[in-house]
């Protein structure tokens, strides 16, 4: 549970222990189980489940080809939280999620993370593109997380190459091109268009990586949407052993 809680105070985990007794109590039990324990986390972190919400069928291909984008692309890259589980029932305002558990209570990040996180959340949207040849507003989320990413990596972590280690503009004060509105800008006209276009370079990389990812593993994107849409949820360990069984049917080349 912890693993599954970062960054969780004492008084969340109080809550999520609450909502777990709640839970209990629904179903008639005497004593709490992991199950749970589980379902309080993901009510928590991610809303209510919506079973009775009503999907189309087209509706739920298409969350179960993002969620399986989004888990595909972060099994395959390194260094990237494991998965603990995907699922196509709505919570929230969610239509499906790709829940991960996070090895550590990590304060920092390098470079070579922050990067596959963006590549992962490039990875929904970049399925749907692929697979249906257009995309939802279900992605909205995803862009903007990996949009502040992308920023603060060049504005305040020093992490972009063309611009070196410098901060840009003042925190909260830029809007999502990284272009500052308040009113001391302490870089120029010229440096805002510059941090434009690093930006739109930088999504435009990470969305193709993505894709590449996806592409190259595309039976394995099929298999896991198939049993998506059958089962609605499914644990991190299948995929890696989809993977595996994928990988061990390539007749290796040369030796
Ligand atoms: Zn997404």
């Amino acid at each position: 549970i912890a693993r599954g809680t970062p960054g969780f105070s004492g008084a969340d985990l109080k809550n999520l222990i609450n909502e777990a007794a709640l839970g209990g109590a629904r179903n008639n039990k005497t004593e709490l189980n992991l199950a749970d324990f589980e379902w309080a986390r993901d009510k928590v972190m991610m809303g209510t489940e919506r079973k009775s919400m009503v999907m189309s069928e087209k509706e739920k291909r298409n969350t179960a080809y993002h969620e399986a984008g989004h888990a595909l692309v972060s099994a395959l890259l390194p260094k990237s939280d494991p998965i603990h589980k995907v699922t196509i029932v709505p919570r929230g305002r969610a239509l499906g999620m790709t829940a991960y558990l996070p090895e550590n209570d990590n304060h920092s990040y390098d470079f070579e993370y922050l990067s596959n996180r963006i590549t992962i959340a490039m990875g929904g949207r970049a399925a749907e593109e692929i697979i249906f040849d257009e995309v939802t507003t279900g992605a909205s989320n995803d862009i903007q997380q990996a949009t502040d990413t992308i920023r603060n990596m060049i504005c305040r972590w020093g992490m972009s190459k063309s611009f070196g280690p410098i901060v840009f503009g003042s925190d909260n004060q830029m809007n999502v091109l990284g272009r500052d509105i308040g009113k001391d800008r302490e870089y120029s006209e010229k440096t805002a268009t510059e941090i434009d276009e690093e930006m739109r370079k930088t999504i435009k990389f990470h969305d193709e990586k993505a894709k590449k990812l996806l592409r190259d593993n595309i039976e394995v994107l099929h298999k896991i949407v198939e049993v998506l849409m059958k089962e609605e949820t499914i644990d991190g360990s299948y995929i890696i052993k989809l993977l595996k069984k994928d990988q061990s049917n390539v007749v290796p080349v040369g030796g």
